[in-house]
This record gives C-alpha cells, structure tokens and sequence, in this order.
C-alpha cells in the first residue's frame, strides 16, 4: 500500500502469524487477513444476530452484520485519511463482533452471568476464541491465524486477569501500552457507527423522535441546518440527511484531532505509537462531550423502551435455561459440542465443560437459540 505513514502497521513491522505461511501472492497480508474473516462462519451468522433490534422486528433494522460493515467503511474511510493501513483496518472492523452472542447485549449479560463461576463471558475475548481457535476450517490449524496486529486490534479490553493468560497479547493491559493506531481508529469507528445507526433504527421504529433528539447539542445544530437549507423535506430524508452529517462531523473531528495529536507527539514507528501514555486517535475534547450526549440520550430513551426492554429479558430467558440444562445434562448438546465439551471437561473440568456450552451458546443465530430453547422447553415439540 502506497503513501502510509512511518507509524501506520504494515508488513515489515507486523509481528506476523502464529503458525508462519508464505506470503500471499496478490495480496498484502492484512488484505488475507479480511477475507479469511470475510469467509469465516462466525461473519455469516452475524446477519441473524441483533444489534439493538431483533432480527424480525423488521428487515431494515441493523443487524450485526450490516453494522459490521458500517463500522469496516468508517475506519477505512478515516485510516486512509490519517494515512493508516485500510487493509488492517477494515479486517479489525469486520471481526470486532464475531463473538458477540445471540440478542445484543443482554444475551452477553446472561451468558457471563450464567459463567461466573467459571472465568465469566466476554464478548470481546469471545472474538479472540473465534478467530484463534473456534473456526475449523483451516487444514494446518484451528482458527484463522490472523496477524498479531488484527487479533491485537480485535481485543479491545480485557480484564488484568484475563491479560496474564493471553500471552504477548495480553501484555498492553498489563504495562498499560496501547495498540495500533488502526485497532485505536476501529474502535472508534464502532462508536460513530453503532450511536448514528442507532439514532436512525430508533427514528425508524417510532421509539424516539426528532424533537425528542433535538435535546442533544450535535443532532439539533445539524438538524437546523438541514431544515434551513430543505424547509419542506420529507421526515425520513430528513433523518438521513441529519445522521450521515453527524457521521461526518464526528469522522472529519476525529481526523483533524488525530492529526493534531499525531504532530504534537511525533511518534516515528508503530514501537512510538504502542509505548505512547494514552491513544493517539481522539475526537476533541468538545465532540467528545457532544458524543458522549448522545450515548447517554439512547441509553436513557432508547436501549430502555420497553419493546427493547422485553426483547432482553427474553434474551435472558433463552439464554440462561439453555446454558443450565446444557450444563445439567451435556447429553443435550449436538454430538460435535457434546465431544467438545467431555474433552474439554477432562482437561479442565466443570470450568471447561461451561465453556463448551459458552461457546456452543455465544456462536447462536436469535432464531438458531429460540429454535433450540423451544425443542428443549416445549414438549409440544418432538424433534
Ligand atoms: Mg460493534
């Protein structure tokens, strides 16, 4: 890739692959590294997973698929402004989810509740497993052996405990260093991302409204200057036109503070950047502020309605009676997990035997975990 800055990843500073593979023939390596997420089973199943929405409340809602992709534009878009590796980029952005669990959020609730007495459940991590080890497609190794620095980029946070077993990896959370500015820029983008696409699928299903959201400083400045310039637009135009401005204002403020960040502390190599205090990739403090407004305005008005509310305790609901019975009775499980989990068990016990259940569990569609808890639940049901 052409026209990268000295301290962007690439191929000479990459702390390579785990199993070593000759270099591809057209490709860079983080380019292999995204169609192997890109082909992996994890990605396809993110189209059945919620993101706030459950699937079949609508087929314009996002799913975790769609705002997988969402993100993946954002950070390439804004990496090949600062200069960064698109590549690497946009193959952290397609993986930060795979290992999220059926039901957004409150399935990840359940599931780390149903775990606590066995190391817990991270979603985040649970990314970590995916592309390091649950995936068997590969004949020379399980998972995707992705590069160091996409499944650095992958593990956003990680408890202090968790960081002592995960190696070289997990040595940033100990020595308080940071990641790549590519991992830092994907974060982000997951932020702008998933807070305007949220505002739209909430305008969407009627939970929250335009004067509602004109409460918060960045939607009402925005939405004024689209009503001046279109007094007579169309509602949904109009709530496009606002969120895409966000989306811009947020990416363009994060660009020119990064720049900015970037002039003041010289890094000279991706070491400069990894040994920096704190991340060099930020919005300004004002849009920070700003952005922030806007969490709390959908965590307050939207992630709390009550249709949104019920899809969570539903959630709960499937998700912690398929985890005990499995737990009770692994004879329940599908042969493939129910080997997993006895192998899984001899080497570790009760913890292993839970997370073979974790895993079986976290890597379920909505409807795949609802089909399952109905053949379990039902007795109405005899297959
Ligand atoms: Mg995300």
């Amino acid at each position: 890739m052409n026209g990268l800055a000295p301290y962007a990843a690439n191929e000479t500073n990459s702390r390579g692959r785990k199993y070593p593979e000759p270099a591809p023939t057209y490709r860079t390596e983080f380019q292999r590294d995204r169609d192997r997420i890109v082909h992996s089973t994890a990605f396809r199943r993110l189209e059945y997973k919620t993101q706030v929405f459950v699937n079949h409340e609508g087929d314009l809602f996002r799913t975790r698929l769609t705002h997988s992709i969402e993100v993946a534009q954002i950070g390439r878009a804004m990496a090949r402004a600062l200069h960064l590796n698109e590549d690497l980029t946009e193959a952290i952005s397609l993986a930060h989810d795979l290992g999220h669990t059926p039901f957004g959020h409150a399935g990840q609730d359940a599931l780390n509740h149903c775990m606590r007495d066995f190391g817990g459940f991270e979603h985040n991590l649970q990314s970590l497993r995916v592309v390091e080890d649950l995936e068997e497609k590969y004949a020379d190794f399980n998972g995707l052996n992705l590069t160091y620095e996409a499944r650095e980029g992958i593990l956003k946070h990680c408890s202090p405990r968790h960081a002592q077993t995960l190696g070289q990896l997990g040595e940033r959370f100990i020595n308080k260093h940071q990641p790549s500015l590519e991992a830092q820029l994907a974060n982000l983008a997951d932020e702008i991302a998933y807070n305007n696409h949220d505002v739209d699928d909430g305008i969407r299903a009627q939970l929250i409204g335009l004067d509602q959201l004109s409460e918060i400083p960045l939607f009402s400045q925005i939405r004024i200057e689209v009503e001046k310039s279109y007094p007579t637009i169309e509602e949904r135009r109009k709530t496009h036109e606002i969120v895409r401005r966000m989306i811009d204002r947020l990416a363009n403020d994060l660009i020119e503070t990064t720049t900015r960040n970037l002039a003041k502390a010289r890094p000279q190599s991706l070491a400069d950047v990894r040994n920096a205090k704190s991340p060099l990739v930020s919005f300004s403090p004002e849009i920070q502020q700003q952005n922030l407004a806007l969490k709390r305005f959908l965590r307050e008005n939207l992630y709390s309605q009550y249709r949104v509310y019920r899809m969570a305790k539903k959630a709960r609901i499937v998700v912690s009676d398929l985890f005990n019975a499995f737990f009770e009775d692994p004879k329940l499980l599908p042969q493939k997990h129910l080997n997993r989990a006895r192998n899984m068990e001899n080497n570790s016990g009760d913890t292993g035997r839970a997370r073979a259940i974790a895993d079986y569990i976290a890597g379920m569609t909505d409807r795949y975990a609802i089909m399952e808890h109905g053949k379990l639940f039902e007795p109405i049901r005899l297959t």
